[in-house]
């Protein structure tokens, strides 16, 4: 039978974690022609988060887990938890249900029966947010859409599901800067969109405050487009050409007028204009910089702690050593 995993990132998830288990349950026990397995990536939680995962697999032999020593992002969650999942399709889900898990049959069977090589997902609302997350979200959009080659969709979440080749493909690309929006749509491969009312989460909170969406977004930028690096060229060529117009404005205005000192405040603020672009430029290329740092440092992109495979060796281990002494473990 063909197998099936569910990459299932948490971090800080002790309240949404069982009902998510419970909810998938029900799922699971309707796709009976495809065996699935539950792939819990617990990205540095400081609460029961990991206890639970331990408790689940325990329970269930469908539960994984892997763990990471420290917090390092969803994106390294992602990443970790596609070079762990051992399955012919694999599928990317959040713990929070904002992501239906009742919409899993109904992608598998396109991915059967359609020839696609991947199922993503939008939400068609953003109800239920904030206004102003709304506006900077759509805004920044409309921007990387109009600089980058690669499609970002708006509204796009990390819910899919992928075949083999394409979850191989994705691996290769093991840049330590992920933006996985982009990457799932720079591999390429056929993909089918489906589009979801939004839904609040089911327990416990967003962990995307504004400024961490805010560095996610440069990351989208940075990582697929490098149209920002050019402005700071055209910019240079436009103050040119305005400096040439405005000496040409005050020779003539001199030879007519004479030359009254007179203009030091219009100086000043062409100074700070002047100033504040180049200091905006050489931002830019700041960041394009600090990213090609990082990415040449070659870091790896997170640290495993523990997982259930770890488990599992230790009690086998432990069990060997048992039986080989020729002692019953319950002596
Ligand atoms: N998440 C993670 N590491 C992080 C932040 C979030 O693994 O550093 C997980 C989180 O547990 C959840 C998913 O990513 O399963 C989406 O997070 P959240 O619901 O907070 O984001 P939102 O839905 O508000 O965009
Ligand atoms: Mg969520």
């Amino acid at each position: 039978m063909e197998k099936m995993t569910v990459i299932v990132p948490c971090f800080n998830e002790e309240e949404a974690l069982p009902i998510y288990f419970k909810e998938m349950c029900r799922v699971m026990g309707k796709m009976k022609d495809v065996e699935t397995e539950l792939l819990f990536v617990d990205d540095g939680s400081r609460d029961k988060t990991l206890a639970i995962m331990r408790d689940l697999h325990a329970m269930d032999v469908r539960c994984r887990y892997i763990s990471f020593s420290r917090n390092f992002g969803k994106e390294a969650a992602i990443y970790a938890g596609l070079q762990n999942a051992g399955g012919d399709y694999v599928a990317i889900m959040d713990v929070d249900l904002q992501d239906p898990p009742s919409l899993l049959p109904k992608m598998y069977r396109i991915l059967k029966e359609e020839g696609y090589d991947s199922v993503a997902t939008k939400r068609s609302t953003r109800t239920g947010e904030p206004k102003i997350r709304s506006f900077l979200s759509e805004s920044f959009y409309k921007f990387i859409n109009k600089i980058s080659k690669t499609e970002i969709v708006n509204g796009a979440r990390d819910y899919r599901l992928m075949k083999r080749k394409m979850v191989d493909a994705v691996l290769d690309m093991s840049e330590y800067n992920r933006f996985s929006k982009g990457i799932f749509e720079w591999v390429g491969f056929r993909t089918k969109w489906l589009e979801f009312e939004n839904a609040e989460r089911s327990a416990g909170e967003t962990k995307w405050s504004l400024w961490k969406l805010f560095s996610y977004s440069i990351e989208g930028i940075t990582g697929f487009s490098v149209v920002p690096l050019s402005l700071a060229s055209v910019m240079g060529v436009l103050f040119c050409l305005l400096s040439f117009l405005m000496i040409g404005v005050i020779i003539a205005r001199t030879l007519l007028f004479g030359d009254p000192v007179a203009g030091w405040p219009s100086l000043v603020c062409i100074i700070f204009m002047v100033s504040g672009v180049q200091l905006l430029c050489t931002g830019i290329v700041g960041q394009y910089l600090s990213k090609t740092y990082l990415e040449t440092k070659k870091r790896p992109i997170y640290i495993l702690k523990d997982s259930s495979e770890d488990e599992r060796s230790i009690s086998n281990a432990k069990q060997r050593i048992w039986s080989e002494s020729g002692l019953d473990q319950s002596a």
